[in-house]
């Protein structure tokens, strides 16, 4: 990681005295006067734009190119594990990703679909150009002022921040939203080129990092990467597997039916093979990430073809998911193998892929890196500490994915949009949501490389179903004025059907042996399968599921829920009295060295740890007991 003292070396002091000099020029021009100042059009900052119009401010969303509002730089795809229990969450709150999703998805599948519901994920494969013209009609639609400038500066005054410095003109605002993504003092790096750039062929945003380098915040870079696309005239589909979508329709936002799906499209799969990993370690010092080009830290979770062949050696191959970036566009998204090795190698090792032999690329693989803000410099409404009213979002807070991004947008807007409205502010609990677990781990812990959300970093996940977003938000939202009367009419109906299959199921009796059991008796029964017990009732509904699966889960959940309360009271004892944790009769060299560094506030702080088990929560306890024991005398 490189601290802000690194970061002002590396400044040109050419621009510093250009950012400046524009400032000047600014002063004069200011006419713009807003509620809300969103900057950056990506998927953090249109989120927190519309939160903040649902929440019935005057809104702007200052970006770089409006054109390219909602624009997804990588994989046109929405959801995942995890990550679709963020974009379901956005939903839930009534943000607009996952309407988006169902109107521009082209294939959608159900991953995970042998396994519990809890770790269960709806992807939806999008078209990418129908993706952001309907994000940018809703953005216009909804009546947000949408600006093309580029953010070089704050003015503030104590710790409120006044305006946005822009390189065409100033912006006035009680609130506002920073989501640079991808292009504060983004690079692009193909084999040993480094030129400047956010996304390919797009300019990169700086000037901001001085804001950060004055007020001494721990600022760092990171990196991401994309593969190249191909042709699709040129790509030979008949020598892959087929991947359909599920047949039954499902839909990312819980309105269903009112966003319509376009036509859908299925994907294919193929493999790299021995050659393509010959081809690609002949070449590795050609590769930016491996020349030393690079300083920043990729997303483990989501490797360079580079790196999963350097550092899984011992396989000869790995799977390619063959991805149309939409029904009308020609381009191929070969998802799997992101690069940053040149040209003439890019195009040797896709030729060496089974169907991609006559393969054209249409668009380089690249990687880009950027600045990052830690966040631990915000609190958990995301606001950064030491200002009154400015709130960070998306890929600058280290993270990585539209679906992170856009759940922190909605935090941000929301908690911006609560400021201006001098109301007090909204933190998603870890208990109740993954946007919960996202901001907390954020806060919490920083991040030493681009934090991808998944399900086991929920403890408690049998509760944060995919399924059950809505009903676990949906209070919430109301609350805070985000749900209009269209979604409390589709929330309402939904649950008057869980009701009424809630009903059936307790009044439907059968035998088993000789004893007589209720249907929803039987839901949690491993001998009686879910198709079985939806057999029994005379009538059913879309329903049936979710409920089928309240019911077999609910043991667990009501668990959880008395290991949620005890977590609560966790947070009443107080880790302050341990200077040295080595005096800990008990704890792993380890577990020494981790409290001994992270020193938590108390118990609850401490369960969230790594590698904090419930038998080092209990010698913990134990020794605080102690303490009070000496202290009482
Ligand atoms: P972005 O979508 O990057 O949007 C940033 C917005 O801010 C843009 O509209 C830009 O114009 C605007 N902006 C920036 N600075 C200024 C300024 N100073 N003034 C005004 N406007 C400004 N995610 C994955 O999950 N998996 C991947 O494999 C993956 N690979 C990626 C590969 C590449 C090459 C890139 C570029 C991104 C990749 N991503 C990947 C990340 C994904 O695109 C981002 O996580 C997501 O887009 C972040 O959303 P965001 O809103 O934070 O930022």
């Amino acid at each position: 990681m490189f601290f802000y003292k690194t970061l002002i070396k590396r400044y040109n002091p050419e621009l510093l005295t250009e950012n400046q000099n524009t400032n000047k020029n600014n002063k004069h021009k200011m006419n713009n006067i807003f509620d809300l100042v969103v900057i950056g059009g990506g998927h953090a900052g249109v989120e927190a734009a519309l939160a903040g119009k649902r929440m019935g401010l005057h809104v702007a969303l200052i970006t770089l190119d409006e054109n390219k509002t909602g624009r997804m730089s990588c994989n046109p795809a929405i959801g995942g594990i995890g990550k679709t229990h963020l974009a379901k969450e956005i939903d839930a709150l009534g943000g607009f990703m996952a309407e988006a999703t169902d109107l521009a998805g082209i294939q959608f599948r159900t991953l995970n679909k042998k396994k519990g519901p809890a770790v269960q994920a709806t992807r939806a494969q999008t078209d990418k150009m129908l993706y952001e013209k309907t994000i940018q009609n809703k953005v216009n639609g909804a009546g947000i002022k949408v600006i093309e400038d580029e953010i070089i500066d704050f003015i503030q005054e104590d710790k409120d921040i006044k305006e946005a410095t822009g390189k065409k003109d100033n912006y006035k605002a009680g609130a506002f939203v920073l989501t640079t993504g991808t292009f504060l003092n983004g690079a692009i790096l193909i084999g040993n080129q480094k030129k400047d750039g956010g996304r390919i062929d797009e300019k990169k945003s700086a000037g901001l990092e001085k804001f950060f380098a004055k007020r001494e915040l721990m600022v760092g870079r990171l990196k991401t990467g994309t593969p190249p696309r191909l042709d699709k005239e040129t790509v030979n589909f008949s020598k892959m597997e087929t991947q359909p979508g599920d047949e039954e329709e499902v839909f990312m936002s819980y309105l269903e039916s009112k966003n319509p799906h376009p036509t859908q499209t299925c994907c294919h799969i193929t493999q790299t093979n021995k050659k393509t990993h010959e081809i690609i370690r002949k070449n590795i010092e050609k590769s930016a990430m491996y020349s030393g080009l690079i300083s920043g830290v990729g997303p483990r979770y989501c490797p360079s073809i580079e790196d999963k062949i350097m550092r899984f050696a011992d396989k000869d191959s790995h799977q390619i998911f063959v991805e149309p970036e939409g029904l009308e566009s020609n381009w191929i998204y070969p998802n799997g193998i992101s690069t940053s090795l040149p040209e003439e190698v890019q195009a040797e090792y896709i030729r060496s892929i089974n169907g991609f032999e006559e393969a054209t690329i249409l668009q380089q693989g690249y990687a880009v890196e950027y600045d990052y803000i830690d966040p631990r410099n915000l609190d958990k409404t995301l606001k950064l500490k030491d200002t009154n009213n400015l709130f960070l979002a998306g890929q600058i807070n280290g993270t990585t994915g539209y679906e992170e991004a856009g759940a922190q947008g909605v935090v941000a807007g929301i908690n911006a949009a609560l400021k201006v409205k001098k109301e007090e502010k909204w933190t998603p609990l870890r208990q109740n949501s993954y946007m919960g677990v996202l901001v907390d781990d954020l806060t919490r812990f920083g991040v030493s490389e681009p934090y991808r959300m998944f399900t086991s970093r929920a403890e408690h996940r049998l509760l944060l179903r995919q399924d059950n977003a809505d009903y676990r938000l949906f209070k919430e939202g109301v609350a805070l004025g985000l749900i209009d009367s269209e979604r409390q009419e589709a929330y309402r109906k939904k649950q008057e059907d869980k009701k009424e299959i809630l009903r059936l199921l307790g009044n439907t009796k059968t035998k088993i042996g000789t004893q007589t059991k209720t249907a929803e008796e039987l839901c949690k029964r491993n001998d009686v399968t879910e198709t079985e017990v939806e057999a029994l009732l005379d009538k059913t509904n879309k329903r049936f599921t979710e409920v089928y699966y309240d019911i077999r889960y609910s043991g667990y959940v009501e668990k959880q829920k008395r290991e949620l309360a005890k977590m609560k009271n966790l947070e009443e004892h107080d880790l302050g009295l341990i200077f040295d944790y080595s005096e800990v009769v008990g704890l792993s060299g380890e577990l020494v060295e981790k409290l001994n560094k992270n020193k938590p506030k108390n118990l609850y702080d401490a369960s969230l740890m790594e590698g904090i088990t419930p038998a080092a929560l209990n010698v913990l306890t134990i020794h605080l007991k102690k303490i009070d024991a000496i202290r009482a005398g």
